[in-house]
């Protein structure tokens, strides 16, 4: 997790943000940001989002193993 490779390009930039514990570069962040919802990388994008989502929750049950058992 410690990896800096941005999420969504997967390449390696210093400048980003982090988001639900994924670092996304401040390029996709500024396509995400401006990606109108009739251009084909809206909908990837959202998938995108939607995982990082899903793994952020599924990341959350993984910290306390012990509430599950
Ligand atoms: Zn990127």
């Amino acid at each position: 997790m410690n990896s800096t490779n941005c999420t969504v390009c997967r390449e390696v930039r210093k400048e980003g943000a982090n988001l639900l514990g994924v670092h996304i570069c401040e390029v996709c962040l500024s396509s995400i940001a401006n990606v109108g919802m009739d251009d084909v990388k809206y909908e990837y994008y959202k998938c995108i989002i939607k995982k990082i989502w899903l793994d952020y929750i599924t990341g959350m049950n993984k910290i306390n193993p012990q509430i599950i058992t």
